[in-house]
């Protein structure tokens, strides 16, 4: 491990999991099972950071901040690594006022202020378009994230940012893996670090390794200021709700389906899936030197029930 790997990975004596146990309830910040959950964050972080090379020396990382458990996590966790990191980056947070009936327009300003964090407040009234656009009672979050994608793009570009931060966890990214496949008849995700379609901007997700239930529980103990996120009185997507359901139940019943599943992600095969574009399936030489029997990636149930082939990381 060099130097840059070690300081985005410090605290690589952590657990990492915080025991359930020790996380049931609301922690006080000065307990053992808090010092753990944040060590898990920030290990979990630096972890990403690190492995999809998220962040490199000069950067500007416009951290999209909602006011949600995730994107606060988020800032908090990045400040953290900008203090230790041997990479010099700056951050700037940036906030979109969606103009949504009752949202508190200072609990963010307020805040940044209170922790010396630069940011910008953009204002733009969103709200107004999905309701004229989307009828009662249907789901607007497609359309609402796509404007607010816009809108986050062009203030990156405003600003010179040069990373777009989103706070996306691992559930998030297992929701949206399996909504694709159950609804969407493919084989994607959110990953980590993208191109935007727009060629000029590199969207990062530095929470991606990281825990839904971890992020809410250190959250609520770091009592950041939280804005609720059904102000726009959007109706639930039930389709994620119904994923989100499902892992959740699996999470407690069978965890390692769930870690098995994030390293799956990353060991996709492409000989062995459907894809005639990921690999060419017409066009196969016979090799006769090879002195391997059989194919070795059906070889052993051993091999699928081995935890330590399925669990890479938290
Ligand atoms: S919950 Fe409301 S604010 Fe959030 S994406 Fe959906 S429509 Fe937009």
């Amino acid at each position: 491990m060099n130097v840059i790997e070690h300081k985005f990975n410090e605290d690589e004596s952590s657990g990492e999991v915080v025991p359930d146990e020790l996380s049931s309830s609301t922690m006080s910040r000065t307990s053992r099972r808090f010092e753990m959950l944040e060590k898990t964050i920030r290990r979990s972080t630096g972890k990403a950071i690190m492995e999809f090379n998220m962040i490199e020396e000069g950067d500007l990382v416009m951290v999209c901040l909602s006011g949600g458990a995730d994107s606060y996590t988020m800032l908090e966790t990045l400040r953290h690594l900008q203090r230790i990191a041997p990479v010099n980056f700056e951050l700037i947070a940036v906030n979109l006022d969606q103009k949504q009936p009752g949202f508190p327009e200072h609990v963010l300003p307020t805040y940044l202020d209170s922790i010396g964090v630069r940011y910008q407040i953009v204002e733009q009234d969103t709200y107004s378009i999905v309701k004229e656009k989307i009828a009662p009672g249907k789901t607007t979050c497609s359309l609402c994230s796509r404007l607010r994608r816009g809108i986050l793009y062009r203030t990156a570009k405003e600003l010179g940012a040069t990373k777009i931060a989103l706070g996306h966890h691992r559930d998030d990214i297992l929701h949206t893996f399996m909504l694709n496949m159950f609804y969407g008849g493919s084989i994607k995700s959110m990953p980590p670090k993208l191109l935007a379609d727009d060629g000029e901007n590199v969207v990062i997700r530095p929470l991606a390794y990281c825990r839904e239930g971890d992020i809410k529980k250190y959250a609520a103990a770091m009592g950041f200021p939280i804005i609720p996120c059904n102000l726009c009185g959007s109706q639930p997507n039930l389709q994620r709700q119904a994923m989100r359901e499902m892992l959740n139940q699996w999470e407690k019943t069978n965890p390692l389906w769930i870690r098995s599943m994030v390293t799956a992600m990353q060991n996709v095969v492409p000989s062995h899936m459907m894809d005639r574009s990921l690999f060419n399936f017409n066009s196969f030489k016979v090799e006769t030197e090879r002195n391997i029997e059989g194919d070795t990636l059906f070889d052993s149930q051993d091999k699928v029930n081995n935890e330590q082939n399925v669990v890479k990381f938290v």
